[in-house]
């Protein structure tokens, strides 16, 4: 899972989740959204939802985590600006 997040304005943005193919319907997706919502508590978030897997995808975890994952923008400036940081990824093993 690719996102960024701006500890300052507490929001985060979600590029993509990834789950190799033969791992997929493993709760591997929910377990990468757990643990990002554990390391950074009481963001708000907002995604980019590129494909209709990715949108399906919010929306069940919006209901499973009852935080909302809202396909927009940005949420601050930081996460918008050109020297914004490089995309940072959560990896899930098992
Ligand atoms: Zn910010």
């Amino acid at each position: 899972m690719r996102f960024r997040e701006c500890p300052r304005c507490r929001t985060g943005r979600v590029l993509d989740v990834w789950v190799d193919e033969g791992w997929q319907h493993q709760g591997l997706g929910h377990a990468l959204i757990d643990t990002l919502l554990e390391r950074h508590p009481g963001h708000r978030w907002s995604t980019t939802r590129k494909t209709r897997r990715g949108r399906v995808f919010f929306a069940v975890m919006a209901g499973a985590t009852a935080v909302a994952f809202p396909q927009r923008g940005p949420l601050c400036v930081h996460l918008a600006g050109r020297l914004a940081h490089a995309w940072r990824r959560v990896t899930a093993m098992r």
